[in-house]
């Protein structure tokens, strides 16, 4: 079994639709482990984004994540890093595959609704910055 951390992102919350992306994970049979509602600041996001702050995207992508609440949660499940990937579709919504969250609710590669750990040492550093006590 394994654990990740996701993020559903400001574009979720002002939306409303933390309610039904958090059903998808839950159907799919995924467990949750933590969750907390956050409003960031650009400390945390540079931190979280640690890979991405030299990319010219990344800028508007702080200002974006740290534009209103998101909620930050951990799912367990075997395989899980790899089926919360499946699940979210490719990066940029317009793109992604329908029957994935961002294919069916995203039209944007910028405001694509989630964030999920893309490797075992991603989720492992990411719990650490979201939930520090886990
Ligand atoms: P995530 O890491 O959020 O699960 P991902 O692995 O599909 O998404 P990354 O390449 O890690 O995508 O990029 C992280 C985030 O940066 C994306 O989810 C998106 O919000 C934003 N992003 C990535 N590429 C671009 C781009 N070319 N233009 C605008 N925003 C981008």
């Amino acid at each position: 079994t394994q654990r990740t951390l996701v993020l559903l992102k400001p574009d979720t919350v002002r939306r409303g639709l933390v309610g039904q992306v958090l059903a998808r994970f839950e159907a799919k049979g995924l467990t949750l482990v933590a969750m907390q509602l956050r409003h960031v600041d650009a400390e945390l996001a540079d931190t979280h984004y640690a890979e991405h702050v030299e990319r010219d995207f990344y800028p508007p992508l702080r200002d974006f994540v740290t534009s209103g609440p998101l909620v930050a949660l951990v799912l367990e499940g075997d395989e899980a890093i790899e089926v919360v990937r499946s699940l979210n579709g490719a990066t940029d919504g317009r793109k992604a595959a329908p029957g994935t969250i961002r294919g069916d609710l995203a039209l944007s590669n910028r405001e694509n609704l989630v964030h999920g750990s893309d490797s075992t040492e991603s989720a492992e550093r990411e719990i650490g910055i979201w939930f520090p006590d886990l």
